[in-house]
């Protein structure tokens, strides 16, 4: 077996180890600590404190290793302390930490925006944003949109998820936690069907007729004139790690581009190298006409950017644009040697590797279990769809009871889906081949022990 993360060095041990009775004294203190300020809302899926991470391993408080299976839901694709990451942000930091880009501006903001607009699909003259978070990313593209198309609609699928911020909330699909109760929410959002495979009552529904079946939904509930906006994700995140049927995506690019609609692909958790291209629609070719990113884009610091055709994001106002904090000289630094990294340790091939490895497991072990209806993803995107043995039935028990057998021996993985039954595995790109394959036979092992 090939593997190319020779060249990677860790400064923590790989490996897993976790005392019978965690969470350790440290981390329940700290747990009774944060209860007295931290709000309820916040919540966490490990019980235990984080005190060093590396590669693939996550040590706490009280000694334990964990191996990391989630990068802190697709953050740390270059490890969550990857040295030159570091580096560059020791250096950035000891020169100055914020002037505002709007007021006074510097050189990493634009070398930032040189790299994206080299690195997201299509030749076409693009303009870049920087921001802080994914939400804010969405929020920024759907502004943009708008104005340059003079239109309100924007047009989102279900099970989609786009963040927490008005707008945003609005467009994610999925009630509980993220909506309820938290209305009213931002007017001209419609829902329209996702491609979804394993969840079609026609399973021979191809992609384009998917896309149809959205389009004329869109042409008869809104009319395609007065639509903004189509944003997706090329591959849906929280709602299952959903990949939508070949062709789905590029005649849903290609109807938009015939309507003036700006196609918006929202690659915050997909991007930067996750599914094994710098972006997930560059498997089929869409070149989206402005794209999101966030997650993975600077090594664990917080970034976000919009990416898009110039004269789209060029028919904003000066001034229309931006905010305090948006492209922060130290994440900016952290995002250049993030994309270095990326680059040096060829990180797209890795995530193809790990995809070779992870799904061959995954596939043998679906096909002994009947609990699991579905394997699905791309590179180091990839999931299981936990079900009622031999039915469609979503198992959310199971999926839970899986995730808790996982985290009992050592390893995180992370839940997601409509219907809380889908097992995701986004493991930083630099984790080693032994401590990917460790920890997907403990996954194996739980879904056996619990099936
Ligand atoms: C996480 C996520 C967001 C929101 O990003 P935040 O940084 O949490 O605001 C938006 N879109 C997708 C696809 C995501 O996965």
């Amino acid at each position: 077996m090939t593997t190319t993360a020779h060249d990677i060095t860790y400064r923590l041990e790989q490996k897993r180890r976790v005392q019978a009775d965690f969470p350790g004294p440290k981390s329940v203190a700290l747990t009774q600590r944060r209860k007295a300020v931290v709000a309820a809302g916040v919540a966490s899926s490990v019980p235990v404190f984080v005190a060093d991470a590396d590669g693939g391993i996550i040590h706490d408080v009280d000694g334990n290793s964990f191996i990391d299976l989630g990068s802190g839901i697709a953050v740390t694709s270059v490890g969550a302390s990857d040295p030159a990451v570091v580096g560059a942000v020791k250096e950035a930091v000891e020169h100055f930490t914020h002037t505002c880009f709007m007021v006074t501006p510097y050189e990493g903001y634009v070398a930032v925006a040189e790299q994206l607009n080299r690195l997201t699909p299509g030749d076409h003259e693009k303009r870049t944003v920087l921001f802080n978070s994914g939400a804010e990313a969405v929020e920024n593209a759907v502004k943009v949109a708008r104005l340059a198309t003079g239109r309100d609609a924007v047009v989102a699928f279900d099970h989609a998820y786009h963040g927490r911020t008005n707008l945003t909330m609005a467009l994610t699909a999925k009630a509980v936690p993220y909506k309820t109760n938290f209305g009213p929410f931002a007017p001209e959002v419609y829902r329209m069907p996702m491609s979804y495979p394993f969840r079609e009552e026609n399973p021979a529904i191809t992609g384009a007729e998917a896309a149809k079946r959205a389009i004329t939904m869109i042409e008869k509930q809104i009319g395609g004139e007065q639509v903004a906006a189509i944003i997706i994700e090329p591959i849906q995140g929280e709602g299952g790690f959903i990949v939508p049927a070949t062709g789905f995506l590029p005649a849903l690019a290609a109807w938009a581009k015939d309507k003036g609609i700006v196609f918006i692909a929202d690659e915050v958790q997909s991007g930067f190298c996750r599914t094994g291209e710098w972006f997930a629609v560059n498997h089929e070719g869409v070149i989206p006409d402005i794209i999101t990113m966030a997650k993975g884009i600077a090594g664990g610091m917080p970034l976000s950017a919009i990416t898009g055709r110039a004269e789209l994001l060029d028919a904003v106002h000066p001034g229309g644009l931006g905010g305090t904090y948006g492209g922060n000289p130290v994440a900016c630094a952290a995002a250049l040697a993030s994309i270095g990294s990326m680059e040096q340790y060829d990180l797209n091939a890795r995530a193809r590797h790990i995809e070779e490895i992870a799904l061959g497991k995954l596939n043998e072990l679906a096909a002994e279990q009947s609990v699991i209806g579905d394997v699905r993803g791309r590179g180091a995107m990839l999931a299981i769809e936990l079900v009622q043995a031999g039915t469609k039935e979503p198992n959310p028990e199971l999926t839970k009871a899986v995730a808790a057998a996982c985290l009992k021996e050592g390893v995180i993985i992370l839940t997601c889906g409509t219907y809380g039954n889908v097992i995701r595995l986004l493991p930083p790109l630099v984790i080693s081949d032994e401590l990917l394959l460790d920890g997907l036979q403990v996954l194996a092992a739980a879904v056996k022990a619990n099936a």
